[in-house]
């Protein structure tokens, strides 16, 4: 994973777009495991985590935390991210610039390079920019499967949105454990297509064997 140590580190002291001079204290690249099933996405790091460098170290994060302790994973075992690395002021949304910029710079790259099973966005912000999806609706698409490139993502509920409101922690719960099938769905995907080519592979240098003993 040298690649995205890289990355990260070439993000550090990051000018490219116009939150570099907006109050930032410093770049919140993304945490946890460069080799995580899971990915999760958010809309850009808050207060705590510009201070902190890392990203959802909140109220919001602490949710996170324990949520993944339902579905038996710990914050390590997951990547962590945000569409925009750098804090907007007084936490409004990020401009269509500030998020070509970042994420053609930085989160396309996490994301290829990590390669997850699976990549949560979370909240409505974050589902629209890599669903590239206008008017998002989280109550409608929520926990389902939505294929982009070579990415299976699943838009959730932001775990700020169940501290809002406890209605939606029923579902954000559900979503969670759909994303703990999703990933087990996947892997036996990934073994079904390895063992396959494996197959293939194998009756390849049984004929060529049989050519050289001269069977056909
Ligand atoms: S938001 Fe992204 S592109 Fe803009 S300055 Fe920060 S790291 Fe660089």
């Amino acid at each position: 994973m040298e690649e995205l140590s890289k990355l990260a580190e070439s993000s550090i002291g990051c000018t490219l777009c116009p939150l570099a001079e907006q109050g930032r204290t410093q770049v919140v690249f993304g945490h946890g495991n460069p080799r995580a099933d899971i990915m999760f996405i958010g809309e850009g790091p808050g207060s705590n985590e510009d201070k902190q460098g890392i990203p959802f170290v909140g109220t919001a994060g602490k949710l996170l935390t324990q949520l993944l302790e339902t579905i038996g994973l710990e914050r390590e075992d997951v990547y962590i991210t945000n569409v925009v690395k750098c804090r907007p002021p007084g936490n409004r949304d990020p401009k269509p610039e500030e998020i070509e910029i970042c994420t053609n710079r930085y989160l396309f790259s996490q994301m290829d390079l990590i390669g997850p099973k699976v990549i949560a966005t979370l909240g409505r912000f974050a589902s629209s920019v890599i669903l590239e999806m206008k008017n998002v609706a989280m109550g409608s698409i929520h926990g389902q499967k939505f294929i982009k490139g070579t990415h299976l993502v699943v838009p959730i509920y932001h775990p700020a949105a169940a501290l809002h409101s406890r209605a939606n922690m029923k579902p954000l719960t559900e979503d969670f454990e759909n994303l703990r099938l999703y990933v087990e769905e996947k892997a036996a995907e990934e073994q079904r297509i390895l063992a396959e080519e494996a197959q293939v592979e194998n009756e390849v240098v049984l004929d060529e064997e049989a050519e050289q003993m001269g069977l056909f």
